[in-house]
């Protein structure tokens, strides 16, 4: 199950937000997408998902193209977080999880045990509306895995969250990888992506300026001069 993108460009117009970008993406693996705002990782991760076309290069998923809105093998948390407010925890990830092809009890059982391990075991019966930003994310983040894809794709998973939810959020990201799923992120910030990825790429200008191993990189090229800042 690799992931490979080949010369893979998108143009908007005359703007290049992603120019040329190779990448064999090893399975059962954390890859880090690196970079400042407008770097190009939101649109990398769409045309990986099939959510939009590439204007040039070629993708790949164990050899097919993937149509992420029909896929059950892959899971996605995107940036713009997508709940229904004014539906309870419990019929969000329903909804979501009966899309995804799960039975209602396996849904369930599913949901509580997340529920319980990010410590908020009675936010089943809660409004999406009532919860805090956090914690709606979390709800997100359990929409997005719910069905136990083999590709995960997150798009800045820890924005916005405090430092003990990350740490939760980490944690589960670890456990699924461990558990042989293939894990995309991307964050604007070094420390994420050093803790948790084997394999990084590092974007800018829609642009790969470094990717590979995290400890070969940063033997190459030190580690003052892998740091990318979100300016
Ligand atoms: P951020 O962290 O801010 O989300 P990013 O690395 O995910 O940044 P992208 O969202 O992929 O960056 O955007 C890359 C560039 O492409 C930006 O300059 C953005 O304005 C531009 N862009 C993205 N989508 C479109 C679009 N539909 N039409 C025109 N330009 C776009």
């Amino acid at each position: 199950m690799s992931l490979m993108l080949d010369d893979v460009t998108k143009q908007f117009g005359s703007f290049t937000a992603v120019d040329h970008l190779s990448l064999d993406i090893p399975e059962k693996q954390i890859f880090g997408f690196l970079g400042a705002n407008g770097a190009g990782k939101t649109t990398t991760f769409r045309m990986i998902l099939g959510l939009m076309d590439q204007s040039g290069g070629k993708i790949s998923w164990n050899g097919e193209r993937i149509d992420y809105s029909k896929s059950d093998e892959i899971g996605y948390l995107p940036e713009e977080r997508g709940l229904y407010p004014k539906l309870k925890v419990r019929d969000q990830i329903v909804y979501l999880g009966k899309l995804r092809g799960m039975k209602k009890s396996d849904i369930l059982t599913e949901l509580e045990s997340w529920l319980e391990r990010f410590k908020v075991p009675d936010y089943i019966d809660k409004k999406i509306e009532e919860l805090s930003k956090g914690n709606q994310q979390k709800i997100q983040f359990i929409s997005a895995v719910i069905h136990k894809p083999k590709l995960l794709i997150l798009d800045e998973p820890f924005s916005g969250l405090d430092p003990v939810n990350v740490e939760l959020l980490k944690e589960a990201v670890v456990d699924l990888k461990e558990k042989g799923t293939t894990i995309l992120f991307s964050s604007h910030r070094m420390e994420h992506v050093e803790e948790l990825c084997e394999y990084l790429c590092i974007l800018q200008h829609g642009k790969p300026i470094v990717h590979g191993g995290l400890r070969d990189i940063k033997r190459s090229f030190g580690k003052k001069n892998v740091t990318v800042h979100a300016d």
